[in-house]
């Protein structure tokens, strides 16, 4: 429903009563469009995969949301969900560690900032990871390193093509240099992967900065990246102080990665699946496997990815 049509239903049942009002934007009717503030009716903006019909702003989507556009309905088998982060080093800042993860499993409903699992593609068997960036900014501790290192091993030993959707704002610095190993550890699980002949499709989503940059998301064999993404390291005021030089405007987009050859290719939101079965099958040495409820076995018909 536009806008439009929006307020000639509304003009034909007449005016809203002041409750009404408030109730109808605190139960978030609208979505501001956080580029162009377009307002848009909330229903119609997730049909919109979360993409302003207006200026074609990809806003962010959390896991679940994400991994229901993707996977073969019913396929999805989640793994290590049951590992949750401790306080190590018992960290507080404004609000303890051990307090921020717990309003952040309230708010998100996910044990942390990662859901991995196995499922299918169009019939594809995949091990997949979607990281959602509401879990404390997306960012990568203990938890989110051992499950993301875990998939890979799996996607390895069991000869699946591994995708990766990034969303993270880096490392998690609540958990020290617990969180910055998993850097190496991500970039070693892949190694072995690619010594293995094995896919790996990496897909940066906005925001995807720091530590996971800095590792897994940069090193997929093919990199794709949704328009507009901001995809960094570090922030644009310490870089230039660093090399003491102004940057060119939108430096840190995906259009100027893509130009610059750092990443493969930009997928509109409402592309990336169709663009994800192509690639699978471009790199599948066989024709492809149905679609079944036990994505172990689907694989085990299939020949070796390249
Ligand atoms: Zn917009």
């Amino acid at each position: 429903m536009s806008l439009i049509d929006w307020f000639a239903n509304r003009r034909k049942s007449g005016p809203l009563s002041k409750e009404q009002r408030q109730r109808e934007i605190a139960d978030g009717l609208w979505t501001k469009c956080a580029e162009c503030s377009a307002l848009h009716y909330t229903k119609d903006f997730h049909r919109h995969l979360h993409v302003c019909p207006d200026c074609g702003w990809h806003d962010r989507v959390n896991a679940p949301e994400r991994l229901a556009q993707l996977i073969d309905s019913q396929s999805w088998v989640a793994t290590d969900d049951h590992l949750l982060a401790n306080d190590p080093l018992g960290f507080t800042d404004v609000r303890s560690y051990r307090e921020r993860l717990i309003q952040a499993r309230e708010k998100t409903g996910l044990n942390d900032a990662v859901l991995t699992g196995l499922g299918t593609l169009e019939g594809h068997p995949l091990a997949l990871g979607v990281m959602d960036f509401r879990f404390m900014g997306g960012s990568m501790g203990s938890v989110v390193g051992e499950r993301i290192t875990r998939l890979i091993e799996r996607a390895t030993s069991e000869r699946r093509t591994l995708v990766l959707f990034c969303a993270s704002g880096g490392a998690r610095m609540q958990e020290g240099m617990l969180s910055l190993v998993q850097m190496a550890r991500t970039s070693a699980a892949l190694q072995r992967h690619r010594e293995q002949r094995q896919l790996y499709i990496s897909v940066l989503t906005h925001p995807t900065t720091g530590g996971v940059t800095a590792s897994f998301a940069m090193l997929g064999d093919l990199i794709l990246a949704e328009p507009k993404a901001t995809i960094g390291f570090a922030g644009r005021r310490v870089i230039e102080q660093t090399l003491r030089q102004k940057l060119p405007e939108g430096f840190q987009t995906s259009e100027f990665l893509l130009k610059h050859g750092f990443i493969d290719c930009i997928v509109e939101r409402a592309q990336m699946r169709a663009t994800i079965v192509r690639l699978l099958k471009l790199h599948s040495t066989e024709e492809k496997t149905p679609a079944r409820s036990n994505p172990a076995s689907a694989y085990s018909s299939r020949g070796e990815s390249v």
